[in-house]
């Protein structure tokens, strides 16, 4: 007998049908013994369906009321669960982060989970109930419900794995598991069978919305591998686990794109002591999170400050700006929120020369030209221009072979 458990994601859980489906699978478990902890999402398109309500009543929904509301997706979908299981003859129950007693830090709209309680569901489990627990929300030391931010549910699931020491954690989804590439904007995106903690940290950090990154940095953290799976068919998906045990390593193992984020350039500001201190410290302060950052080198004592931060963030972060610009002698503030950042991730990177002028060479090719690059031991960031993220994203799958399985070898560098 294994504990074992399984996420369902919001397209799996989408309808009453979907969710009466769910169950079937669950229960095959369940009738050969094993003990099924399920967590749910919210019904697809829920969440945002509340948020659009929420921004209907206050221009900045208060962060505390916005989780009250936000929660209520995933209670949906747990109740109805349950109502399916016990329709087939089963015994079930459903529990709320705060029932469970999901406890996570006060910061609303993006919790940390501190602690799982574990008793419930283990009392539960032992009087033969599929336990089913609703995703992305937790409660608070003082009793306030929280939510855990966007795709939330994942780490639920794993944390959940983790309190319990589960036999597995399946990430169930509307796609066959973790590949190349998103397979919605690229046909020839291929299933990887085994990827490595860290790889896929870069891929879900860099915009593989597939698993969420906190997610991935639990399953690290306490060595849970993690099956990444359709709910719609049997078949073997994807397993992230640790670096060592991984048989085939690639060269690349991803492409991803991220349209989440906007570009602001700080033009002429002396180039002295302090000054990137006194740019970024007013955005730090309003939790406004930077990504890349460029400062130019140019001739003479000026120079120009180039960053990204998350778009939502932008008016933000050019509020704060355009108020601090005189103080700290700028030229101007321009921002674009017509940006993408495409990128390539792969271990195989660390052991071979070439991996980011190929890329870079590819992107020239298309005639697409780069405003900003990254790069780590393990990934090479660009920002591109927003229209030519699809392009971007084929070209590069194709050129370093993805959709065949490319080898960390030279005879296949694209570039030659
Ligand atoms: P769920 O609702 O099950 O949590 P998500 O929509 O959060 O599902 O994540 C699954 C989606 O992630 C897929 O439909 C796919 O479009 C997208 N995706 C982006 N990059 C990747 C990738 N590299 N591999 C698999 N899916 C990806
Ligand atoms: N329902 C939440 C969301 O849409 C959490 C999740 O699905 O993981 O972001
Ligand atoms: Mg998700």
């Amino acid at each position: 007998m294994a504990l074992i458990v399984q996420k369902f994601g919001g397209t799996s859980v989408g309808t009453t049908e979907k969710i009466k489906a769910v169950a079937k699978r669950v229960l095959e478990n369940h009738t050969k013994g094993h003990q099924m902890v399920i967590v749910l999402s919210a019904m697809s398109g829920e969440t945002d369906r509340l948020v659009g309500y929420a921004n209907d009543m206050q221009k900045v929904p208060s962060a505390r009321e916005m989780d009250m509301l936000l929660a209520t997706g995933e209670q949906i979908t747990v109740s109805l669960f349950a109502m399916a299981i016990k329709d087939a003859g089963f015994d079930a129950v459903s529990l709320l982060g705060d029932q469970v007693r999901v406890l996570t830090d006060s910061m609303h709209t993006k919790a940390r989970i501190k602690k799982i309680d574990t008793e419930s569901i283990k009392s539960h489990l032992a009087k033969g109930r599929v336990v089913t627990i609703a995703g992305f929300q937790g409660v608070t030391e003082n009793g306030d419900i929280t939510t855990l931010g966007r795709g939330g549910s994942d780490t639920t699931a794993v944390a959940l794995a983790a309190a319990l020491n589960a036999d597995a954690c399946e990430i169930f989804t509307d796609v066959e598991g973790v590949y190349t590439t998103d397979p919605n904007i690229c046909k020839t995106a291929r299933k990887i069978n085994q990827i490595s903690y860290d790889e896929m940290l870069e891929l879900a950090s860099l915009g593989a919305k597939v698993l969420d990154i906190r997610s991935v940095g639990l399953a690290k953290r306490y060595n849970v591998p993690l099956h990444v799976r359709s709910t719609f068919t049997q078949n073997e998906g994807t397993w992230v686990i640790e670096e060592e045990k991984i048989m085939e390593s690639m060269l690349v193992s991803g492409v991803t794109y991220n349209k989440n984020e906007a570009r602001i350039t700080i033009k002429n500001v002396p180039d002295q002591p302090g000054v990137a201190a006194k740019i970024f410290l007013p955005i730090s302060d309003a939790g406004i999170i930077v990504d890349m950052i460029i400062q130019n080198t140019k001739a003479g004592d000026m120079t120009d400050m180039t960053f990204t931060v998350i778009r939502n963030d932008f008016e933000r972060a050019m509020n704060i700006l355009n108020k601090i610009a005189s103080d700290i002698g700028a030229e101007d503030v321009t921002g674009d929120e017509e940006i993408a950042k495409i990128s390539i991730v792969g271990v195989g990177m660390r052991n071979h020369s070439g991996i980011a002028s190929t890329m870079f060479h590819i992107l020239a090719k298309e005639g697409i030209n780069i405003s900003m690059i990254s790069t780590s031991e393990i990934k090479v960031s660009c920002i591109i221009k927003e229209k030519y993220t699809e392009l971007a994203v084929r070209a590069l799958h194709d050129a370093f072979s993805l959709d065949k399985g490319n080898l960390p070898s030279k005879e296949k560098d694209p570039v030659g």
